[in-house]
């Protein structure tokens, strides 16, 4: 180990502002699915950032685009158009109908142009959300988060929310009525934080229809399901649903910072120069990278997707202490008979990273790479049934 390395790391540790309970963990390297700490210690990385790392670590195609671009133009600002910009919104479109984007750096900003193209396009100020739902930081992506525990110490919250329970058509039609007159009903399609829940088919068509009805948006929050993470590159084809607006971040830039808002039909008309910004939105080294990236989500990839997924909750099925598997594609939660902290702990000993997700203290997260093979999957299966015997 470098040894400058280790005291610079030892002292940062103290002031660093305390927002995450960090594992006593410092990774240094990653290639594929895996990670190497400043030991020297491998793990596989069962994680992937939270949803971030799809094509897994340094992907060649991806690093490739990044680093040619970190060669000719690193910023230009929104005064102007940038080639790495427009290539990447014109991919993006085609993907999502025609979508316009709105370039900017995090899901939650992602979530705050949605909140705000919703408001100005429907001239409406009511919006729709789950309860355990999660949706970002910012107050505006907090204010439609349904997990009060996270509000605490920080409202008044952005005024005007309602919560509907997931999967329930009649809590939702009671949370759109006071007046009708709602902005947006925005989904996760699979609640991520809220515990790896996917809403069901009939539930997101009865949203759409609501919407529909009262004139309200359909958002949907993709920002962890989207980019291959389910088996289609956005998770609302797979339910059949045309959404109004689409949030993406996380695995949009494989670990470079960006977030996208889509927003598909008239909506778009809404919005004019000065309604909204970012100084980094569009950023060009993050843009080149993300075109690489939703290039990479090919039909073999999603088939990958798809059969590891399968593969991971038939093996996570077969455990003994795993009481209940859900998720759609690579975004799986087992139910675990324990408290998941210290399954997570004894995982990374082991050498594998794993999440903990939702409110319920036993529900152990796996988003592995989209990349992730057979072996790999096996041999995370092999980890957890030592782990949990
Ligand atoms: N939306 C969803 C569905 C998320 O899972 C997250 C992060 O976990 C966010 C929004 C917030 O994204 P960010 O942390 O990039 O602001």
């Amino acid at each position: 180990m470098n040894r400058e390395h280790e005291v610079v790391s030892a002292t940062g540790r103290d002031v660093l502002l305390p927002t995450y309970a960090r594992a006593d963990l410092t990774i240094v390297r990653g290639k594929g699915c895996r990670v190497w700490d400043d030991e020297g210690h491998a793990y596989l990385d069962f994680g992937a950032g939270i949803a971030v790392t799809g094509l897994g670590h340094r992907h060649p195609g991806v690093t490739a685009a990044a680093h040619a671009q970190l060669d000719a133009l690193w910023h230009a600002s929104n005064l102007y158009w940038t080639e790495p910009m427009l290539a990447l919104a014109e991919l993006l479109s085609d993907k999502a109908g025609g979508a316009h984007a709105f370039f900017c750096s995090s899901g939650a900003e992602a979530n705050e142009a949605a909140l705000k193209v919703a408001r100005k396009a429907t001239g409406r100020t009511r919006l729709v959300a789950l309860e355990d739902s999660f949706h970002g930081r910012t107050l505006g992506a907090l204010s439609v988060t349904g997990q009060p525990a996270k509000w605490e110490g920080f409202g008044p919250l952005v005024p005007g929310v309602t919560f509907a329970r997931a999967n329930d058509v009649e809590s939702l039609e009671a949370a759109v009525s006071p007046g009708g007159d709602g902005a947006a009903i925005v989904l996760e399609p699979v609640l991520g934080e809220g515990g790896v829940v996917p809403l069901d088919e009939g539930f997101v068509h009865a949203a759409e229809e609501i919407a529909r009805e009262v004139g309200a948006l359909l958002w949907l929050d993709e920002v962890q399901t989207g980019i291959g993470r389910t088996g289609t590159f956005f998770a609302y084809e797979q339910l059949g649903l045309e959404p109004d607006l689409v949030t993406l971040a996380k695995s949009l830039g494989n670990g470079l910072p960006i977030g996208a808002l889509l927003v598909r039909g008239d909506a778009a008309e809404a919005i004019g120069p000065g309604d909204h910004g970012a100084t980094f939105g569009g950023n060009p080294v993050a843009c080149a990278a993300a075109s690489a990236v939703v290039r990479a989500v090919d039909d073999a990839l999603l088939e990958n997707v798809v059969a590891r997924g399968a593969q991971l909750r038939d093996g996570l099925s077969a455990l003994p202490a795993v009481e209940e598997v859900r998720g759609r594609g690579l975004m799986i939660a087992a139910v675990l008979d324990r408290e998941v902290g210290p399954v997570v702990e004894a995982s990374r000993d082991e050498g594998l990273l794993v999440l903990t997700a939702g409110p319920a203290p036993g529900v152990l997260r796996l988003l592995p790479p989209l990349v992730v093979s057979e072996a790999e999957v096996d041999r995370a299966l092999e980890i957890l049934a030592g782990v949990l015997a």
